[in-house]
């Protein structure tokens, strides 16, 4: 057996010494996987057969489907100093996520045929991760005109969303709902009123009043939340509540999913081990919208994954320059990094306190959100796209501002330690994690 770094571009192989987990399935076994042209060829327990193919020693590390995140903010084009495809790619393959779904906040909007396409052709030029943008619901993302979604949908978009705000008026919202239907594509919302976020900075509740910050409401998301799940019995259409927060809307998406209503939904690693009471500090990686909840909110949020009524994790990676975030806190710009430590939380803060198994935490990075967007992703079956992520369930590491490969350092986590640790990431087949390593940049 040879070493899995000593992979020079062979086309089929077999990797071995690998505990296989395929959350799909709920399994998990000592075993090995076979590839074929970039896709998987067979997957089996034990040890393989004397074969004419090479054979890769895994080193013992778990192997499971390359992870999926369906909201991530590449920042291009426009916003190049805080992120680009190619440095987001990098992020996302370091870790483990071999397909990401970009937001059309970018300058401009993903509102137009040719930016769909200019992304597509950027991230296939940079070679790591499957980048699948998700187009503007509306023009500019102004809440006013729709976007063309017939052209954007020929051109690759797998969604529409006006994420980074909300589609402001359920007249909107409704059209959005009935254009994106006839397409097949789910509407992604990002659930907030603003006028009842005002200018608030962190979550309405003791710690803003003791800190002195202006508080967010839990209504501010559940509002705009309630009005969407209220058009969707009138016009039943794929609906995705994105980066939930709230128990409040754990309740809502509880009672949605009881009716028999389209709906789907996600929240943020940041939701699930960080609340309010860490802001005490004023750092601004905490400044997020969404904001970081209170103590009940977390523990709903944890129950909500463990009952299937929140379907999926998305990063919600916001890379922000160092410039941006070295204000005051009320004046930072809210978002936070996350693609290289949200595998990490998931282990750290639902695995490890026992409250998931392994296998179904990682279907909330894999098959799950792979089906909301309908995107041949997350699975170990034969036949699929060999993207796979092999990783240490137990390795301890200490979270360094130098370890990122995304452009911007804006994590909330930097200088804790966080067990799980992402060793090899194949995309196609291909060793993506080598190529990071021959570009020179981070760890
Ligand atoms: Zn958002
Ligand atoms: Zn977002």
């Amino acid at each position: 057996m040879r070493n899995l770094s000593e992979w020079q571009g062979e086309r089929e192989y077999v990797i071995a010494n690998v505990i296989v987990v395929d959350p799909k399935k709920g399994s998990v076994n000592e075993g090995y996987v076979g590839v074929r042209d970039g896709r998987i060829a067979f997957v089996d327990a034990g040890e393989p057969q004397i074969s004419s193919q090479p054979v890769f020693d895994g080193g013992g590390f778990h192997l499971s489907p390359g992870f999926v995140d369906i909201h991530v903010h590449l920042r291009e084009p426009g916003y190049e100093y805080k992120e680009t495809i190619r440095s987001g790619t990098m992020a996302a393959i370091a870790g483990g996520f071999t397909s990401v779904a970009c937001m059309p906040n970018t300058d401009p909007a993903i509102d137009e045929k040719s930016v769909v396409e200019f992304i597509l052709r950027k991230a296939k030029m940079a070679g790591f991760a499957k980048v699948y943008p998700i187009a503007a619901a509306t023009k500019g993302r102004k809440g006013e005109r729709l976007s063309e979604y017939h052209d954007l949908v020929e051109a690759g978009a797998v969604a529409v969303s006006d994420d980074g705000s909300p589609v402001p008026t359920a007249q909107v919202a409704r059209r959005v709902m009935e254009y994106s239907s006839n397409f097949g594509i789910p509407f992604i919302e990002h659930c907030e009123d603003l006028t009842a976020t005002a200018d608030g900075v962190m979550h309405e509740g003791y710690y803003s009043t003791k800190l002195g910050l202006r508080g967010i409401p839990a209504y501010s998301e559940e509002i705009c939340l309630a009005r969407d799940l209220l058009i969707l019995r009138t016009v039943p259409t794929k609906y995705h509540a994105a980066h939930l927060s709230t128990k409040g809307s754990v309740e809502l998406v509880s009672e949605a999913k009881k009716r028999g209503l389209p709906v789907t939904s996600e929240t943020a690693p940041h939701y699930l081990c960080l609340e309010d009471k860490d802001l005490t500090g004023f750092n601004t990686c905490l400044r997020i919208n969404p904001p970081i909840r209170g103590a009940d909110d977390r523990e709903a949020l944890i129950e909500a994954l463990k009952d299937g009524t929140i379907d999926c994790i998305a990063s919600d990676h916001a890379p922000h320059a160092a410039q941006e975030k070295q204000v005051e806190f009320d004046e930072a710009p809210p978002g936070a990094i996350g693609l290289e430590t949200t595998f990490s939380i998931v282990m750290t803060y639902l695995v490890r306190p026992g409250h998931m198994s392994l296998s179904d935490a990682l279907s909330l990075i894999t098959h799950r959100p792979a089906r909301v967007l309908g995107i041949a992703a997350g699975t170990l079956d034969v036949g699929e796209p060999a993207d796979m992520t092999l990783f240490d369930p137990e390795e301890e590491w200490l979270v360094e501002e130098d370890s990122f490969h995304s452009k911007s350092k804006n994590s909330p986590y930097i200088g804790m330690k966080l067990t799980g640790k992402v060793k090899h990431t194949l995309l196609d087949g291909n060793l993506a994690t080598a190529s990071l390593e021959k570009s020179g940049i981070g760890g």
